[in-house]
């Protein structure tokens, strides 16, 4: 496996080369576009890795399955589907324009950030530094260790936030935002900003791809209910306006985020963490998403 990972990761690395690493965020504009890593884990346990895995990057909109997982392990899937649809909206991540469709909850989605934004709402805490301790607490069980916040990441998002701000008081003044929509905004701000490694994104993967237990020991962290409802979700909607196209080539539930990070879930096979920060113009890894279109014609892990 891990010669496999290494020949794939050299062929797919000049990919990277048509990408460029975002900077819409200032301090996202330092990642090293050249950088590109995999990690693999079984869903027996087995380990496997190549390239820049010990590089350790912001989680980005990767954190929008945890942030779902959270507020379903914490109001029922009845409750946040009455808040949150799980219909793709074809959108960038940040899209406002509603203009050929009306603004209600059927059609905000958690894969994007008006959805994130809402869910950063819904879970449980008296304050909103409880919630994203909380979350925070989720994401370390489900990445297998300790992981941090990028404190100057955090500082970006929230100093270069104003299309955030935007969709978050036009939630509010649709009655789709309960609470202080700049605390709302300061927990997803924070969760953004949640330092991750290839290793961590894989093993969260793997959590999704387990049915909801951890690699290894076998326990249990959500329900198996819950894993079908979030990959299916990333199915759909997780690689952003591109997910179709992904669908096609790679053929797996996957989320990516800014940073360059993708976490990809074979469903009882393996979780797949990816590190490319040279993004495409929809906001995905290209790179990155090369690797995981060879990996999966290789060893057969489309679903399809
Ligand atoms: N921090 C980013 C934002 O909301 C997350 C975007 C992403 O990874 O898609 O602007």
């Amino acid at each position: 496996m891990e010669e496999l990972l290494e020949r794939l990761l050299e062929e797919c690395r000049p990919a990277a080369g048509q990408g460029k690493v975002a900077d819409y965020i200032p301090e996202l504009s330092k990642g090293d576009p050249e950088a590109l890593g995999i990690y693999v884990i079984g869903s027996e346990g087995k380990r496997s890795w190549a390239g820049d895995c010990r590089q350790v990057f912001t989680i980005q909109s990767v954190v929008k399955p945890i942030l779902l997982l959270q507020a379903l392990m914490d109001n029922g899937a009845e409750f946040v589907m009455s808040r949150v649809g799980v219909e793709a909206t074809g959108k960038p991540f940040d899209a406002i324009n509603f203009s050929d469709q009306s603004l209600d909850s059927g059609n905000i989605n958690p894969m994007v950030n008006m959805g994130a934004i809402v869910m950063c709402s819904l879970i449980h805490g008296r304050s909103y530094d409880e919630r994203f301790q909380r979350l925070l607490e989720l994401t370390r069980r489900l990445a297998g260790g300790e992981i941090g916040v990028d404190q100057a990441v955090y500082r970006s998002e929230k100093s270069h936030g104003s299309k955030n701000r935007a969709l978050a008081y036009l939630l509010k003044s649709n009655g789709l935002l309960d609470g202080d929509v700049e605390e709302v905004l300061d927990c997803y701000f924070r969760a953004c900003s949640i330092q991750v490694d290839c290793r961590a994104l894989a093993h969260i993967g793997a959590v999704l791809s387990n049915r909801g237990r951890l690699p290894v020991s076998n326990e249990r962290i959500f329900p198996a209910a819950m894993s079908r409802y979030v990959n299916a979700i990333l199915m759909t909607c997780g690689m952003y306006d591109g997910s179709g196209e992904f669908a096609l080539r790679v053929g797996v539930p996957a989320k990516s985020g800014v940073g360059g990070g993708i976490m990809a879930v074979v469903p009882t096979r393996m979780g797949i963490g990816i590190f490319g920060p040279a993004l495409d113009r929809k906001g995905n890894s290209v790179a990155g998403i090369r690797l995981l279109e060879r990996l999966s014609a290789e060893l057969h892990l489309s679903i399809f």
